[in-house]
């Protein structure tokens, strides 16, 4: 194909779309991004952005429960759920301009509203217009997985894609699944009023995590009165006007909850069929992700893919770190390739507390059979938050054995995705724990837990025989 009308066609604009078409505009491409929805996609409409609202009301409420620890008398409150719920579209509404029409047409990007059909490698229509392009990078997201559990489609329930709907409280919340949507909203609901019992087919929640870093989030839990239920298996669900029965067996035996609401997270499916992939024979993966090489590249040379539908990762930072290499390999093909890097990844599930993690945990390290050491500190020990009564908490490094390098570091405590972003700077630019140790943090941050970190590695490996020495040369100069 000779001229087309475009250089690159982003298909969705969540996170992996948006970013796609922002770095083709920035340098100078011609770029069409196409939305069959709402523009920012997951994250801003139905994942982060709302959840990230939820949690922060439910975490004002945690402070109006506990304010005897502040010194605070006579602190009531009433949690107005449907208010609530339409302050998490206030937040939508106010973050959305990031993401609009008018922005990204601002930057030069053509936008187009409606659903986008490929009709051959270099041709996608959409509202009735095929556009020609020579490349396509395809971001177009995923649905919730519904299980096929009897009797759930008779009953009420929700799923990350619908729970903004609600403006009822649940009384009583089931939810389905240990992951980390389950575990934030399972936590926000319960903070902000709802009986929340938690259905866990694994034998723990957050089953990627080491278990000594989920044992806070549990303990949070049950502090919390979070019913949590692991290795536990829901057979069917019973409508009964307006309850919803669930039968489950658990450790050998059948037992039953009543219910009024039911959340369903237990992950999603990537959107990869019904646009035209399967007409050309893009190549998927078994968990119908698009079969991707290193370049990001699908089976059709000029095909790419970020985000939900790239996989492994399920996180908006990945779906826009993932875009740049897709954008960057089409649109700059045969001269310049970049294999995507993945060398270091970072996430962090928002429970209270939260639990971030960059590089390799010590389950990791031990499954890999790589030499390593575990160095932790304890939050509880940290002045900051024992000021701000958020002492509790820990973080965890891996380090090749007699080494400072960082292999993999993991924080649960309060703000620990912030935290982490120290460590996560230091494995990807090669700084050890030792010049972590040699930067000045100010005192009382919660970031001098990674100073303290540092200092008990340091500690931990501090040169005897210079000790010994040492100790000679002052006592001789008393
Ligand atoms: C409850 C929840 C909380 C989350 N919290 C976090 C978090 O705190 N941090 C984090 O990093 N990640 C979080 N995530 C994950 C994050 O939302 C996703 O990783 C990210 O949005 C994926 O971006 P994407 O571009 O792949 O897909 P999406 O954002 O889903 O975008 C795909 C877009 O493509 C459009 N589309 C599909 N087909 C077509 C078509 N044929 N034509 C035109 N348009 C089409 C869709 O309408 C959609 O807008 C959360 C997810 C959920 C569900």
């Amino acid at each position: 194909m000779s001229k087309t009308d475009y250089n690159l066609i982003a298909i969705g604009a969540g996170s992996g779309g948006l970013v796609s078409s922002f770095i083709g505009s920035a340098v100078k491409a011609k770029v069409a991004l196409i939305e069959k929805n709402k523009m920012g996609g997951d994250c801003l409409n139905t994942g982060c952005v709302p959840s990230k609202a939820l949690i922060s009301s439910a975490k004002a409420v945690q402070v109006l429960k506990k304010h005897s620890l502040y010194g605070l008398k006579n602190v009531s409150y009433e949690v107005d759920f449907a208010q609530t719920m339409e302050r998490v579209q206030e937040i939508i509404a106010k973050v959305e301009p990031h993401d609009s029409v008018e922005r990204y047409s601002s930057l030069g990007v053509d936008c187009h509203s409606g659903e986008a059909m490929i009709r051959s490698p270099h041709e996608v229509e959409v509202n009735g217009r095929v556009l020609t392009t020579k490349n396509i990078v395809v971001a177009t997201g995923a649905r919730p997985f519904v299980p096929p559990i009897p009797g759930l489609e008779d009953v009420p329930f929700s799923h990350s894609d619908n729970l903004w709907e609600l403006r009822k409280q649940p009384e009583h919340l089931a939810v389905i699944g240990g992951g980390p949507v389950g575990s934030e909203l399972a936590q926000a609901f319960r903070r902000l009023g709802s009986e929340v019992t938690m259905f866990n087919l694994g034998p723990g929640i957050l089953p990627r995590e080491d278990l000594d870093m989920v044992q806070f989030i549990c303990d949070s839990f049950e502090k919390d009165g979070i019913n949590l239920l692991d290795e536990t298996t829901i057979e069917r669900i019973e409508k009964l006007g307006n309850t919803s029965r669930i039968h489950y067996s658990r450790h050998g035996e059948k037992q039953h909850l009543d219910v009024d609401h039911i959340l369903v997270a237990v992950g999603r499916i990537p959107y990869t069929f019904g646009f035209g992939l399967e007409n050309l024979g893009v190549e998927l993966n078994k968990n119908k992700t698009i079969k991707v090489d290193k370049y990001l590249r699908s089976s059709i040379r000029n095909i790419y893919a970020c985000g939900y539908v790239a996989g492994p990762y399920q996180f908006t930072h990945m779906a826009g770190h993932q875009a740049w290499y897709a954008t960057v390999n089409a649109l700059f093909a045969p001269f310049k390739k970049f294999a995507v890097d993945y060398s270091v990844v970072t996430w962090c599930t928002y429970t209270d507390p939260e639990l971030a993690r960059v590089g390799l945990s010590e389950d990791e390290a031990k499954a890999q059979n790589i030499p390593h050491e575990v160095t932790t500190y304890g939050i509880d020990d940290l002045d900051r938050a024992i000021t701000d009564r958020m002492d509790y908490g820990k973080v965890k490094v891996i380090t090749p054995i007699g080494k400072d390098k960082i292999l993999g570091a993991a924080i649960c405590g309060v703000h620990a995705g912030d935290l982490l972003v120290e460590f996560t700077l230091a494995m990807k630019h090669g700084i050890g724990l030792n010049k972590i140790l040699g930067t000045i943090h100010p005192y009382p941050t919660l970031s001098e837990a990674n100073k303290m970190l540092a200092v008990a590695w340091r500690i931990n490996h501090s040169p005897a025989g210079v000790l010994r020495l040492l100790e000679k040369f002052h006592s001789r100069r008393r």
